[in-house]
């Protein structure tokens, strides 16, 4: 009899504790869906939920309000590769060495003996799809993203999370579990909103930046002799029309980024839409975020080479069927990803995480991950660390700067003269991080 009560007390405080907290999850507790969905370049600084004075994500604010979202989440990094490599491999760059400027070295290939998420969740049935663009090769595909994805389907424009095969793939598969990665360029630059975006936010604009793409393929197609994609080209183009001295076009070419982002949100609507439709919404993990965000002049740089926050600070938003949504102040980052996911499937890592699960700050059993969050475009160049009150950057030139984060979440009063001391412990703290991880 005591035994019976004993069971009974078991399995009523087991399914009290909900989704995640069941010690010995079953299977039936665990997700049926994981979708990884990465909108590059948005940054978490333009989200209305962070503060952003324009609201354009009416799709992804009605998402937060079913999820967890991380308010202060940043990258490993300012770039795609390295960015989505730490998705990946929950390690940064000073771990797993994956470093973008080093991609025209072929031998950059992520070794073996690092796992990605693809690679652990194909082990349990999961059946997997990579639904992106790889005309880009920052997402190049023999690097080791494409490790155990039964399918890479990269044939869809950037119209969109979905596409026929898509649908067909995830129609042939309704029955098992799945890991859909999902990535989008749209908000990426050159800032090119279609109508009925376009204009938006500022419709007045007389200067020389280009915001319609039929003016702007015209002007491309002028130059490019190939007929081959020249993304540098593309870039150049764009950019050097862009007088970064001179507000109004800053004003401009965010208001053209905001636009792209009411676009997006629109297409993420859809295919949340979809997935509802599909009875897919409710029993999936779904996970937002971004590799990276981007700079407009704040801080007198353009696109994302710098580790200010507008660049550094990703949208962190994940929904776990059975967790109460909430709002989660701590720092977090993009290495806490991979974790998280084996996390939610009682799964042992077989590689060393530099990330943490960040179940225990969503259950509420801590207050923090980690004392500090550190940011990095390659080891031998431009670095940040940041803590709850402070946030240190130093660039490879040697220019530091300092800014109290309580007060000045722009960055835009470098207090480093009045504060040596605290510029001076976080450096060491830097400094100490960069020997350990590379041993
Ligand atoms: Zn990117």
């Amino acid at each position: 009899m005591q035994r019976l009560i004993l069971i009974a007390v078991v399995v009523i405080l087991t399914s009290l504790s909900g989704f995640y907290l069941s010690e010995n999850k079953t299977t039936s507790k665990q997700p049926s869906n994981i979708i990884l969905i990465s909108i590059d370049t948005l940054s978490g600084m333009h989200l209305n939920k962070n503060g952003y004075h324009r609201s354009t994500t009416p799709n992804l604010d009605q998402f937060i309000s079913e999820s967890i979202m991380f308010n202060k989440a940043f990258s490993t990094s300012s770039y795609t590769f390295p960015g989505h490599m730490a998705m990946f491999t929950g390690q940064s760059i000073a771990m797993n060495n994956m470093v973008a400027f080093k991609l025209e070295d072929r031998a950059v290939i992520l070794p073996k003996k690092i796992k990605t998420i693809t690679e652990y969740l194909k082990k349990q049935d999961f059946k997997t799809a990579w639904f992106a663009p790889t005309q880009d090769y920052q997402l190049d595909l023999t690097r080791g993203f494409e490790r155990s994805f039964d399918i890479l389907e990269t044939t869809a424009k950037e119209d969109g999370f979905l596409n026929k095969s898509r649908k067909e793939w995830i129609e042939k598969n309704k029955d098992s579990k799945k890991f859909m990665f999902l990535h989008s360029y749209l908000v990426h630059d050159p800032y090119i909103p279609p109508k009925p975006y376009y204009k938006k936010y500022d419709p007045d604009y007389k200067g020389r930046i280009i915001g319609e793409m039929s003016e702007f393929e015209e002007l491309y197609n002028k130059h490019n002799k190939t007929n081959s994609w020249n993304g540098k080209l593309r870039k150049k183009l764009y950019f050097e029309r862009v007088d970064i001295n001179d507000s109004r076009d800053l004003i401009h070419m965010t208001a053209l980024y905001d636009e792209e982002i009411e676009f997006q949100d629109y297409l993420l609507g859809q295919f949340f839409a979809y997935l509802r439709r599909e009875s897919l919404y409710d029993n999936s993990v779904i996970i937002v975020t971004s590799d990276h965000g981007e700079a407009f002049g704040q801080h007198n740089e353009l696109r994302h080479n710098t580790l200010h926050n507008e660049v550094i600070q990703v949208p962190l938003i994940i929904k776990i069927p059975g967790i109460k949504p909430k709002a989660i102040q701590s720092h977090v980052q993009l290495i806490d990803l991979a974790p998280t996911i084996l996390d939610l499937l009682s799964l042992k890592p077989r590689h060393e995480f530099e990330g943490k699960s960040m179940m225990p700050l969503i259950d509420g059993s801590v207050e923090k991950l980690r004392d500090h969050t550190i940011t990095i475009i390659d080891p031998s160049d431009m670095k940040a660390i940041h803590t709850t009150d402070y946030k240190y950057i130093l660039h490879t030139s040697g220019k530091r700067e300092l800014y109290n984060l309580k007060e000045d979440w722009k960055e835009k009063n470098n207090i480093i003269k009045d504060n040596e001391d605290i510029a001076q412990d976080l450096h060491t703290v830097l400094f100490n991080y960069i020997t350990k991880v590379k041993k």
